[in-house]
């Protein structure tokens, strides 16, 4: 596999159900790694007996760790996340060979993961209650934060570490369980952080990863009645599905789904620092990030200016396999990636839309896309709403604040959002206005384990990270003391 890694048990090609870890062989499930299209391994092919047995053991072992104290898996958590940086370059390669992305994005997930192990082992040992002036003088009130109990997770391929790391993490701090179902296109990383996690400490079946047929598997995790609360990232569609599969159990729901991110350029920005923000929030892992500016608006005075300017910065930006030196531009996911990314181009060229740079497969074949820029964008093309999910900068021109605060508005999603302007009260009116869990304020990047991580609209429940991520794993229980 040319995977060489220092500590070759990492990459372990097994699931770990209630404590158990059950080998694949090669008639269950090929990983294929996007860059060569070579099999990296195989992972079991799990199903609805395995889920309910990790779910029985998750059961059990939930109530032990929620009794012990909250300094206690504060602990835990903190070998694992010391742990998972002394193995950050093991985590990346893995994550490289099997999801695409170059090296240094890699093992920067891993940092950016780990850090979310790291604060919520901080957060652990602050979930305060509260003791309300009571309302009769027999009684008082409390209130107490508990955990919620087993808790299942649904994770995407993008991110095969970070979103599983800013799960459990919270989970595990509050006195949950988790059992998880990684992607089956990006499982080893999911895998080898459980490896990390037996290793920390976190108990036999607190933490299981199952791997198999994902209907099957959401189907046990959705309808089972110990199963309290569901977190998923991904698709808004299969999103809806889990969350109509939640409904007669009244599971909590965490849902991050999919976003439409506008970026918006005022003429008043500081033209290069745009350029620069643009970059780095639409071509971050060749753009198949659900925060990735999907429809860059430019305003009228600028639009030609920053048009040539981003063309000159992308260009010559290296494409190859991710994990050769220098690549900025990985593989795409897979060939319906590919797809999609041709699709919307030749439907927004097919409404006169022009490509000012890329606009085909690379000369790499495979799943290697040319980085592409868009000029001469309008409403009617796809690219303005769907999710494009690829290496696709579509220039839309603009005149007024209002028309692009409408226009931005103007979609169903509401995850992540841009602008660059230097006028203040621009920036008050138009973060205002801007219907987003997320707005990026001259700045081509948000995320960060500090700041809540969450969408509105059809982009998703609850939010992730900082000390609201820990309150989505805790249930508050009032307690009326009277008699007194
Ligand atoms: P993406 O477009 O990012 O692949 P998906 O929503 O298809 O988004 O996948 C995200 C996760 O949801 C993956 O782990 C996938 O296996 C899982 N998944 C897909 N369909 C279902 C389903 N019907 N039930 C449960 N999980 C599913």
């Amino acid at each position: 596999t040319g995977l060489n890694l220092k500590n070759p048990d990492l990459f372990r090609q097994a699931a770990l159900v209630g404590g158990t870890w059950i080998a694949a062989s090669d008639a269950d499930i090929a990983v294929t790694n996007p860059a060569t299209g070579t099999v990296l391994g195989y992972v079991p092919n799990l199903g609805a007996a395995e889920t309910q047995q990790a779910i029985d053991a998750a059961e059990v072992a939930q109530k032990a760790w929620a009794a012990r104290t909250a300094k206690d898996r504060s602990n835990v958590l903190r070998r694992w996340f010391d742990l998972m940086m002394a193995h950050q370059d093991d985590l990346g390669r893995i994550l490289t060979f099997e999801q695409g992305k170059p090296l240094a994005e890699a093992t920067g997930e891993i940092g950016y993961g780990a850090s979310f192990i790291e604060w919520f082992s901080e957060e652990a040992r602050r979930a305060y209650g509260d003791i309300t002036p009571t309302n009769a003088p027999d009684k008082r009130i409390l209130c107490v934060k508990q955990p919620i109990g087993v808790t299942a997770a649904i994770t995407p391929w993008n991110f095969p570490n970070a979103m599983i790391a800013r799960k459990a993490a919270p989970a595990f701090a509050a006195g949950c369980a988790m059992v998880l179902k990684p992607s089956e296109l990006t499982p080893f990383s999911a895998i080898a952080m459980a490896v990390l996690a037996e290793e920390a400490g976190v108990p036999s079946g607190l933490f299981s990863v199952i791997t198999g047929d994902a209907a099957t598997i959401g189907g046990v995790l959705t309808s089972s009645p110990v199963v309290r609360k569901l977190t998923f990232t991904g698709s808004t569609g299969v999103g809806a599905k889990l969350y109509a599969q939640s409904a007669p159990t009244i599971k909590k729901l965490g849902l991050e789904l999919g976003g439409n991110a506008p970026f918006i350029v005022f003429d008043d920005a500081d033209l290069d620092a745009a350029v620069d923000g643009a970059i780095l929030s639409k071509f971050r892992n060749n753009g198949q990030t659900c925060v990735c500016a999907n429809r860059i608006y430019v305003q009228a005075g600028v639009y030609d200016a920053f048009a040539k300017k981003l063309a000159a910065k992308v260009k010559g930006l290296p494409v190859g396999n991710g994990a050769d030196d220098g690549v900025v531009f990985g593989p795409l996911i897979n060939d319906a990636a590919v797809a999609k990314v041709s699709s919307h181009i030749a439907d927004a060229t097919g409404k006169g839309a022009v490509v000012t740079l890329g606009g085909k497969p690379h000369a790499l074949g495979g799943t290697f896309y040319e980085p592409t820029i868009l000029t001469g964008v309008t409403s009617d093309m796809a690219v303005a709403s769907e999710e494009t999910f690829g290496p696709v900068a579509p220039l839309f021109k603009f005149d007024t604040e209002a028309e692009v605060i409408a226009a931005a508005n103007d979609t169903e999603f509401g995850l992540a959002s841009y602008f660059y302007s230097r006028d203040i009260a621009r920036v008050w009116r138009v973060s205002e206005a801007l219907e987003y869990g997320m707005v990026g304020v001259n700045t081509g990047h948000v995320s960060t384990t500090e700041a809540p991580f969450g969408g509105v609209k059809s982009s998703g429940l609850g939010r992730e990270g900082a000390r609201q991520g820990l309150d989505d794993f805790m249930e508050i229980k009032y307690i009326c003391m009277g008699g007194i």
